[in-house]
């Protein structure tokens, strides 16, 4: 049973399309990585699956439900998908461990003292626990990414997707953020990631997938575009 089906879809700005006739399934526990060049359309497929954008035509199916621009749909599928961006957006007024537990934990019933064990137990996988009650500024641009996944982890996701999640970070605090994606990787997290790491897509990626204009033009294991290691 696919995780992620997208079949036919469409997806136009005006008269310019963005994207052409998407095809692509992932398995459970699959990991993707999409690579292209800048503007080829990668953000935007993902972001149709959770309807950050919605697409025009062609259809797209999470866990066999399919994804409508319907509010209640919506809200169910954003809560099987997480979604990490290059930006974290942190509540910069709140602790590292009030911005997992205030909101959405506590908004699906769960107690002030259940949010607390569920944060910390995602903050320690993301090693960052002992800065719990600090602030997001106190932060390195690394350290307040994975928290970002951790708060994703939080909602118990059944499938991450990653925006370029280290593109925005320093060289040094790239390599900690891609660890703790290798981590989940290997946890069996099904992932699909836009990132030009591609360190990172040898390492975990079970397929990659190439965009250019819109379109998907090429699917391949990764020894096809990197060679063996
Ligand atoms: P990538 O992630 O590969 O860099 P994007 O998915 O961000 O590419 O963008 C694909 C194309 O769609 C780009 O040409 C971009 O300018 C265009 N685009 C994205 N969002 C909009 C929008 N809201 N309105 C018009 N064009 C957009
Ligand atoms: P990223 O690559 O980090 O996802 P972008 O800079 O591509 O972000 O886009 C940021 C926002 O601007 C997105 O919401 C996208 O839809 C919108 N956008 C991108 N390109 C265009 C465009 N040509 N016209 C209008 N909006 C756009």
């Amino acid at each position: 049973n696919p995780l992620v089906e997208i079949r036919g879809m469409c997806k136009w700005y005006g008269d310019f399309s963005a994207l052409f006739d998407i095809n692509l399934t992932v398995a459970e526990g699959e990991k993707v990585v999409v690579c292209g060049p800048s503007g080829s359309g990668k953000s935007t497929m993902i972001r149709c699956i959770n309807q950050l954008e919605a697409h025009q035509k062609g259809t797209i199916h999470v866990d066999g439900v399919e994804v409508t621009p319907d509010m209640k749909n919506i809200e169910q599928i954003r809560r099987e998908v997480g979604m990490v961006f290059q930006g974290f957006n942190l509540f910069p007024h709140m602790s590292i461990l009030d911005n997992l537990t205030l909101g959405p934990i506590r908004n699906r019933g769960a107690t002030k003292a259940e949010a607390k064990d569920l944060a910390m137990h995602y903050l320690e996988r993301v090693h960052i626990a002992e800065q719990a009650d600090k602030f997001p500024p106190q932060l390195s641009g690394g350290q307040q990414q994975r928290v970002a996944i951790a708060r994703s982890l939080c909602m118990k996701p059944k499938i991450m997707l990653f925006d370029e999640p280290t593109s925005a970070l320093d060289p040094e605090m790239i390599a900690g953020v891609l660890d703790v994606m290798i981590e989940l990787a290997e946890e069996g997290m099904t992932m699909i990631c836009v990132t030009h790491e591609m360190g990172f897509a040898r390492k975990v990626a079970d397929r990659v997938v190439f965009m250019d204009e819109g379109e998907i033009i090429e699917v391949a294991h990764p020894e096809a575009f990197f060679g063996d290691p």
